[in-house]
């Protein structure tokens, strides 16, 4: 069996910044060939045929504009990226605008064609987040609606291991998989090697929001699994390419601020372009200003003046008494990443 590449050697490799820049997220399509159940983006196959695909000429227009602005991250999303008929196209007018880096977050579906991916690779992939939920088929299958959906994403995943395209992988946490985490980052460590984990905490929009009986699950029963996979993980001493965690917050993980993603008012932010709609610079502070708040004893913490706080649907689930003010910062986990927000 093959390994992964290591994060440095993808960056020597693609001739990657060393350091984090300006990301440009592309949104193509909203359509799916998989039916998650916390999908955030669009819950039902009905919404998706009233919205539109980007366009090609659009979509240069945006990655010109971004590139222009400073963005050398170009991610690529939907929907399902790989169900836009033209995607092999996009990201050739991506690498010929410049961008190092030009990701695609995929299901893996179609991906676990060799001569699919191997097409993408030649037009200038160079990363690839796929979405993978559970350590076994039966849980990863019921996750995303799709038999058979397990074994056809490690197949990409083996195959873009073999193409040397780097590969991450993004999981999103709820009641169904939180105690199987280690277990999934375990697994994909030992076997192929992977440094690259996103592990975000469910938000609570789009299908997650409609199935949250079934999905919602507490800061303090997740946090122990968490903690466990990042002790696993530091024991490793890998070195991530960006940070491990998204919509936790600092009190919830005192030392692990350089690991978790998005949880600061961003001062320089990302651009989002979706088919109907542009976030330019904006794209962190739209997900602040329209889904999080603040607890009433947030201001007594030492984040106070730049944290984003914490999901509104989430506090009218199960309050504010997890978010302990911090009085000090902790010692910091000792785990790097590559680069992070
Ligand atoms: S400001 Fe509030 S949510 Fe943010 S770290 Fe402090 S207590 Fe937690």
């Amino acid at each position: 069996m093959r390994i992964s590449m290591k994060t440095l050697d993808a960056v020597e490799k693609y001739n990657w910044p060393y350091y984090r820049t300006k990301v440009c997220e592309l949104t193509l399509n909203y359509d799916c060939n998989a039916r998650c159940v916390f999908c955030y983006s669009s819950p039902e196959m009905e919404e998706w045929k009233n919205k539109n695909r980007l366009d090609i000429k659009t979509a240069a227009s945006y990655m010109n504009n971004s590139y222009k602005t400073g963005s050398r991250v170009l991610q690529i999303i939907g929907g399902e990226p790989t169900v836009y008929p033209w995607l092999s196209e996009i990201i050739k007018i991506g690498k010929k605008i410049g961008y190092p880096v030009i990701q695609i977050v995929t299901n893996g579906q179609k991906a676990s064609d060799f001569n699919y991916l191997k097409n993408l690779k030649q037009s200038g992939l160079n990363s690839i987040t796929f979405s993978i939920h559970a350590p076994d088929k039966k849980l990863h299958d019921s996750i995303v609606g799709v038999r058979g959906a397990f074994s056809k994403i490690i197949k990409a995943l083996e195959n873009s291991i073999k193409l040397e395209i780097y590969p991450s992988v993004g999981t999103a946490v709820n009641a169904l998989n939180y105690k199987k985490i280690p277990a999934l980052v375990k697994f994909l460590h030992d076997r192929y090697n992977i440094e690259s984990y996103h592990i975000i905490a469910m938000h609570f929009i789009g299908a997650a929001g409609k199935n949250e009986k079934e999905l919602s699950v507490s800061y303090s029963q997740t946090l122990p699994y968490i903690k466990d996979t990042l002790k696993f993980l530091s024991s490793k001493r890998i070195m991530p390419i960006s940070a491990l965690l998204s919509n936790y917050q600092p009190c919830l993980l005192p030392g692990c601020e350089h690991i978790i993603s998005d949880w600061k008012i961003p001062f320089c932010d990302d651009d989002l372009y979706l088919p109907e709609k542009v976030y330019k610079d904006s794209m962190y502070s739209m997900i602040t200003d329209t889904l999080r708040m603040k607890g009433v004893n947030c201001e007594k913490c030492i984040y106070s003046g730049i944290c984003a706080g914490f999901e509104r649907r989430y506090y009218d689930i199960y309050g504010d008494k997890e978010f302990k003010p911090l009085k000090s910062a902790a010692k910091p986990i000792s785990m790097g990443v590559f680069y992070s927000r």
